[in-house]
């Protein structure tokens, strides 16, 4: 019988003692397969190369992978290596076994090469993030197993390499997934190539010490195992192999002497249960004096891989310190096993209380969800989408990339250099041109083309990308190069935001000072400042509208008390009144002050004048003209100021209708002009003529004019246009007097 045949027949060997019912037919098929396609494919080692798929199936089979991955692990190299295809395997070993094959072909691509400790933090999460089954990432670390095993065939260069990649990669993230024992070889394995002569030195002090005190720590296990049993506690105890990687990197990183390491000895005993556990601590303290500070709880406080063991340090009578662990079968198997404990120990977990330290989080959540389903329906539903936010490329020359879930060649571009981005013409994904919207998926390689005459970025490209990155970069280049583009574009956003809130560019712009206020507001020293602004997106119109809306509000509500003030003092100093339409008097009535007795068409509760030029009183027929910020100004129709003829155009929309309303208790202001003769005591007389009609006169006063004329300027407060009448006739009638008019401004 052939080797490989043998070696064939031991792995059916070990999937049969897994599972008596496991598919034979099958397994047999695959590898019939693969031993076709591999042909005559040779090893380094000179072997045929299907021993290599052989010999990574066992170690799946050894792991108690499903029959499935078994499969996978012998096709695994089919794709990538023969002319073999996902369509053929699918086809003949069904879509589960060809997607493990395309998930393990895929990682196979990926190059590793050694980079920083962020990058190698990158690389990991991308190959488990790409992985998708976890089923992938355990047959392509046993993959990496086996080639690490053999390394010895292949040349120097490529053995640290290998092994590089190894200590990086694939050991950490055997760790993430708890498994022990597989990381802890790997470690070794690579260890002897990255460092031969420390990895002699640690191997052949240790084997000195595990001679010297071979005797010593079978002594302890016999006296332990003793003492166990006459307690009635069922136990397995024996001497730990130590890795001897963690010694070298005690000694090395921390500078300690073999002496000075604690679990250079160390003992394990297993047991059935918890509680037995504790026991078996109790009686270890009891025979040996436990060191201080060595004790540790990891059933109560699993580690965030789901480890879980008591650890105590003691010293015998002898004096030399030794480890001993403590934990129970179930625990045995998840510490060396982790992830794949679960194919390996199927009743599951109980009381798993794992660490919910944030890096490990996905670990945990992969072991708690192993509780309750049954063993494969936990297959099918182990999906490693743990980094399902995240997504991960290369750069052309290998370095991995972290952008959000959903990223574009855009951010890609940007996450190198924002020059890169901003002179970025087109974009080749796995080689193939694709459009900048393209979203990134795992594993790609992304390369940005360039020209120095690029436009730069567009607008769009704000919209199109994902990170917060790219999106700044963008918006600082528009800043900075655009100026122009931007103050147009920004002012067009403005202008339509400014409509949009009712509001007109004039409104903003009436005054210098206005502008300059408003503007401050927005803290923008001109307008050319905030259309820039606005146009490269550092603020948007909307909000600069509405802070602006909120300072005009503002402002109009000051001037309107301002000139309530102003006006309050105008009128008594230069007869003209102010009132508020419907503001009742609160303190004690002063003459002076009424209700307008004026409606304004269209607007309730504004603020009314009557304006100084025309004086209006109750009766006279007339308009309204809406001020800014000092309400509605009453004026008579016949004022020269309200003539249509002199309205400015731009002003037409301020002229209001306006009309009186029955005033009670209403006075009002008003001037006449009195033209006369002069004559002594003609001021007398005309005092005389309004004292005779009850006229409250507030002010007179006289110009003498030439040739012997006179005018009197009479200021009074009446009802309205009716008693002004009987004032005006009563005047005319004062000897001397030429004519009596309304006075206008
Ligand atoms: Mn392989």
């Amino acid at each position: 019988m052939d080797h490989v045949l043998t070696q064939y027949q031991s792995l059916e060997h070990i999937v049969l003692e897994n599972n008596s019912e496991a598919n034979v037919e099958r397994l047999r098929q695959a590898f019939d397969y693969a031993r076709a396609h591999h042909g005559s494919q040779m090893r380094k080692s000179g072997e045929p190369y299907i021993t290599h798929p052989i010999a990574v199936a066992v170690l799946v089979a050894e792991l108690d992978l499903d029959t499935d991955s078994v499969i996978a692990a012998l096709l695994h190299d089919c794709i990538e290596d023969t002319d073999s295809t996902h369509e053929d395997i699918a086809h003949l070993f069904g879509d589960t076994v060809a997607n493990l094959v395309d998930g393990v072909t895929k990682l196979t691509r990926m190059q590793y090469t050694s980079k920083e400790d962020e990058q190698m933090e990158n690389l990991r999460k991308m190959f488990m993030a790409m992985a998708k089954d976890v089923r992938v990432i355990l047959i392509k670390l046993c993959d990496r197993l086996h080639n690490m095993r053999t390394l010895q065939f292949q040349t120097p260069r490529k053995q640290k390499e290998k092994s590089l990649e190894t200590m990086e990669i694939y050991a950490p993230i055997a760790h993430r997934l708890g498994m022990q024992k597989l990381k802890w070889e790997l470690e070794d394995l690579s260890l002897r190539y990255l460092d031969p002569v420390g990895y002699q030195e640690v191997e052949q002090e240790l084997e000195a010490l595990t001679q010297q005190n071979s005797e010593f720590l079978s002594r302890m296990r016999d006296q332990i195992e003793q003492r166990l049993k006459k307690e009635g506690i069922q136990c397995t105890v024996y001497g730990r192999l130590k890795h001897i990687y963690s010694i070298y990197r005690k000694m090395y990183a921390q500078s300690k002497t073999l002496r000075e390491i604690f679990d250079i000895y160390a003992l394990r005993v297993i047991v059935e249960d918890i509680s037995s556990c504790y026991n078996v601590l109790g009686s270890i303290h009891d025979m040996f004096n436990p060191v201080l500070g060595r004790f540790k709880d990891y059933i109560g406080t699993p580690k965030p891989n789901g480890y879980q063991s008591l650890h105590t340090t003691v010293v015998g009578r002898e004096g030399i310190p030794f480890e001993v662990q403590i934990r129970t079968w179930k625990m045995h198997q998840t510490a060396e096993y982790g992830v794949a404990a679960h194919w390996k120990y199927k009743q599951g977990m109980a009381n798993s209380n794992l660490g919910t330290e944030q890096e490990f989080e996905w670990v945990r959540k992969l072991l708690e969800s192993q509780q309750d389903t049954d063993p494969d329906e936990f297959v099918r539903t182990l999906k490693v989408d743990m980094f399902a936010d995240e997504v991960f490329v290369f750069t052309p020359n290998g370095d991995v990339k972290s952008l959000p879930a959903g990223a574009t060649p855009i951010d890609f571009a940007y996450s190198i250099h924002s020059a890169v981005g901003n002179s970025m013409t087109g974009a080749r994904v796995n080689g193939r041109i694709v459009t900048f919207d393209t979203p990134l998926k795992n594993g790609d390689i992304v390369e940005i083309l360039t020209s120095k005459s690029a436009r730069g970025p567009s607008r769009d490209w704000m919209h199109i990308c994902k990170s917060n990155e790219a999106r700044n970069k963008i918006r600082q280049w528009f800043k900075k190069e655009r100026r122009e583009e931007n103050i147009v574009t920004g002012r067009a956003a403005f202008e339509a935001e400014l409509k949009h809130a009712g509001l007109t560019m004039s409104a903003i712009t009436a005054s210098p000072e206005l502008l300059d206020t408003l503007l401050k507001r927005v803290r923008f020293g001109a307008l050319e400042e905030l259309y820039a602004a606005i146009g490269y997106g550092g603020m948007s119109a909307a909000k600069a509208v509405g802070r602006m809306k909120e300072e005009l509000t503002r402002l109009g509500r000051l001037e309107r008390q301002h000139a309530d003030r102003q006006a309050m003092h105008a009128s008594l100093s230069a007869g003209e009144t102010v009132f508020p339409a419907t503001a009742k008097q609160t303190s004690a009535p002063r003459p002076r002050r009424s209700e307008s007795g004026i409606i304004v068409e269209g607007l309730d509760n504004c603020m009314v004048k009557f304006s100084k030029c025309c004086t209006p009183v109750p009766g006279d027929p007339v308009v309204g003209f809406i001020t800014r910020g000092y309400g509605v100004s009453i004026h008579r129709k016949d004022c020269p100021n309200a003539d249509p003829a002199r309205r400015k155009p731009e002003e037409a929309g301020r002229w209001v209708e306006v009309s009186w309303v029955d005033g009670e208790q209403t006075s009002y202001h008003t001037s006449l002009e009195v033209s006369a003769k002069d004559r002594d005591g003609l001021a007398l007389d005309v005092a005389m003529a309004l004292s005779a009609q009850k006229a409250k006169l507030s002010n007179m006063s006289a110009r003498a004019q030439p040739d012997g004329y006179a005018v009197v300027i009479l200021d009074l407060v009446v009802k309205d246009q009716k008693e002004l009448t009987s004032i005006i006739n009563k005047l005319s009638q004062v000897p001397g007097v030429l004519g009596v008019r309304r006075a206008t401004g």
